[in-house]
């Protein structure tokens, strides 16, 4: 086995989350390694809609630009579809003239976005995968991996940020393997060439068969849609619905979709993924150890976006980070600040988007609201109203936004 040299922080993956860990760290001077099993760039199974928040913190960290330059389809609005078949448009507000616009970006070219940034600021090592946690005196002291090839390697460091996504090594390490799946959702995702009727938003699809579930058609760049579907663990395995089945019978049988997909091809297989969703307070940290991103467990459970919370959680690690090493001080008591305050940035968002989960199983109510919205452009304003900011969501979860809705 090789010793090599120690770091400030070890960051043990190399997506969203602990890129940003990564590439904030190195911006305060610090000496950091980046480790990433697979060989970039590379593929993640997901939605690829990148939202407002995960723009943010690609702003602070000088990456905006890049997106805008790299592959990626330009979003104007939601689309949605009810259980009973009713459709809504809305599209998103002008911003001082200018029409806010969201993202789609394939992970390909996205996380190989993040991390040739982060390669030019850190040790970054891809093909290298991370076996466990090195201790020392009944400590953390890094980690042992190993490279493409065989080679067992052990890198050291007082601190480890555990970014290895929902099967992570790291967080199995230091609270056991928690996968709940009143907390879990399963989802599949395939690209299709040559959907038709796409018209720039995000199309989210209450459809029956997966209810209380959803059906998505996102546009990417270059004519590809990132189309899959995804439901609660606990729901699917109460239900028995088989996801890829579900997926195949409502692009060849339901009238909304069908006639859409006649000529599209898929272009590329359907791969099934799960997403641990910020519904459950799980432990962030430990002595020595800070989880971000899904190996924390931090998807919003309404909408199913990661992204952004596993970047800004990489940011506020980050900032912990360095207090701990201007401290000396790596122990549970000290690293307890991550979990206060990334739980303050997103507590109460998260909490909200689980009402709206909640919410969102009531079809009858799903078919008034999208009915509603479907027919009434005061209806649509109100929405779109709600997607500008998380303190307008909350409408959703008051039931004077409905009486409003209705009597629009
Ligand atoms: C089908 C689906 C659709 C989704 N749609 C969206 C969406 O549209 N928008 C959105 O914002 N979010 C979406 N999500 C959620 C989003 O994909 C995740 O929340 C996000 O990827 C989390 O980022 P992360 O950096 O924490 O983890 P990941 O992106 O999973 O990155 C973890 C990295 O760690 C590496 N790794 C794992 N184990 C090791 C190891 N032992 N050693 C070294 N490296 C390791 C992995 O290879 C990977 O590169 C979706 C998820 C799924 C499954």
């Amino acid at each position: 086995m090789a010793s090599e040299k120690s770091y400030d922080v070890i960051v043990v993956g190399g997506g969203p989350g602990g890129t940003s860990a990564a590439s904030f760290l190195a911006m305060k001077g610090r000496k950091v390694l980046l480790l990433e099993k697979e060989k970039f760039p590379r593929d993640k199974t997901c939605g690829d809609a990148i939202s407002g928040k995960a723009v943010g913190v690609l702003a602070e960290l000088g990456l905006k630009d890049a997106l805008e330059r790299a592959e990626h389809g330009d979003v104007c609005g939601v689309t949605f579809s009810s259980p009973d078949g009713k459709r809504a448009e809305i599209f998103f507000r002008k911003k001082e003239g200018e029409i806010e616009k969201g993202y789609v970006c394939r992970r390909l070219v996205y996380d190989n976005l993040l991390w040739n940034a982060a390669k030019n600021m850190v040790d970054a090592r891809d093909g290298v995968e991370v076996m466990g946690l090195v201790r020392e005196n009944g400590k953390v002291a890094g980690v042992k991996a190993r490279a493409k090839g065989g080679e067992e390697l052990v890198f050291k460091s007082n601190l480890v940020i555990g970014a290895d996504g929902v099967s992570s090594v790291v967080a199995r390490e230091i609270r056991g393997s928690d996968v709940d799946a009143d907390h879990t959702c399963v989802a599949y995702r395939a690209y299709y060439s040559g959907v038709s009727q796409m018209n720039g938003t995000i199309e989210i699809h209450f459809v029956k068969s997966i209810m209380p579930g959803y059906f998505w058609i996102f546009p990417a760049d270059g004519g590809l849609a990132n189309v899959g579907l995804g439901m609660l663990m606990s729901d699917m395995k109460k239900k028995n619905v088989n996801l890829q089945k579900a997926m195949q019978e409502i692009i060849t049988q339901n009238p909304l979709f069908k006639s859409r997909f006649a000529s599209a091809q898929p272009a590329s297989p359907l791969k099934g993924w799960s997403i641990p969703l910020g519904s459950k307070k799980r432990a962030l940290h430990s002595d020595n150890v800070l989880l971000v991103g899904d190996a924390a467990g931090l998807v919003d459970p309404f909408s199913g976006e990661g992204m952004g919370n596993a970047m800004l959680s990489g940011k506020i690690a980050a900032n912990v980070a360095d207090e701990a090493l201007l401290a000396g001080d790596f122990s549970s008591a000290f690293l307890s600040k991550y979990s206060e305050l990334l739980w303050k940035e997103i507590g109460e968002e998260l909490s909200l988007s689980y009402k709206m989960q909640r919410l969102a199983r009531i079809e009858w109510l799903l078919n008034l609201v999208i009915s509603k919205a479907a027919s009434s452009e005061r209806a649509r304003e109100a929405i779109a109203g709600t997607f500008a900011n998380e303190k307008a969501k909350k409408e959703y979860t008051s039931p004077l936004f409905y009486l409003r809705l209705l009597l629009s």
